[in-house]
């Protein structure tokens, strides 16, 4: 076996808010033993229960700034004014012992990995429609009513960059969905293909939703 065969894949999931990606990220790893999560670098402050080192690694912007010039990162990208990065090290040393290396960031940073790794398998998460995707964000009582908007808002974005992944897994339960994940990224078999159809239907019922909450705000 030449070095090439044994190194691992690199793999990034992204996918809506409240789609469920960090559960699957996180079964992904606890059911199989191939698989490590890289832990990013970010400027943002903790939230209440994350911890240095394992959520993130929590950085001032000085020390952000010193690692993308001193090359320590595979890719970075500004989020809701903050930085995030990948710390290239961890990537590099699971790689070389044939372990997958799971990336869950957000868009900019994978299309950055797709430049830079060809082979990398971008994948693409999504709930089964708009409105089971706002039942979730509002079933998981994490974020307000405003931050709920926002990120309705910017799921339109994420939406129209779904097309520049190489899969889309529609998440309907969560068992499912990580077997469908583990299938791609060992054998490409699994998920579905982007069809442009989904994609519109998906965006036009996030503005009619939004629109709904912002005339119920206003009465
Ligand atoms: P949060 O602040 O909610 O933890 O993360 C905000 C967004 O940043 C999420 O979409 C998350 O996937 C993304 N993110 C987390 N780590 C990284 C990273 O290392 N690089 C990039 N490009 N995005 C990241």
């Amino acid at each position: 076996m030449n070095k090439q065969d044994r190194q691992g894949k690199l793999v990034v999931i992204s996918g809506f808010s409240g789609v469920g990606k960090g559960t699957a990220v996180r079964r992904l790893v606890e059911d199989f033993d191939h698989y490590a999560v890289s832990t990013s670098m970010t400027t943002r402050k903790p939230r209440e229960g994350e911890i240095d080192g394992v959520h993130y690694y929590f950085v001032t912007n000085e020390e952000f700034e010193k690692m993308i010039r001193e090359g320590g990162l595979l890719e970075h990208a500004g989020y809701v004014d903050h930085y995030y990065g990948t710390p290239k090290a961890f990537v590099d040393e699971m790689r070389e012992k044939g372990i997958d290396v799971i990336l869950e960031i957000e868009v900019q940073g994978a299309m950055q990995i797709k430049e830079r790794f060809p082979d990398a398998v971008l994948i693409f998460i999504t709930a089964p429609s708009a409105a089971e995707m706002v039942k979730r964000l509002i079933g998981r009582k994490t974020e307000t009513d405003a931050e709920i908007t926002g990120r309705l808002r910017r799921a339109i974005d994420e939406a129209e960059l779904m097309k520049k992944y190489d899969y889309v897994v529609v998440n309907d339960g969560i068992d499912d969905c990580v077997r469908e994940l583990d299938r791609i990224i060992v054998d490409g078999t699994g998920g579905m293909p982007f069809y442009p159809a989904f994609k519109e239907k998906y965006i036009t019922d996030l503005r009619r939703i939004i629109q709904e909450r912002l005339s119920k705000k206003s009465k």
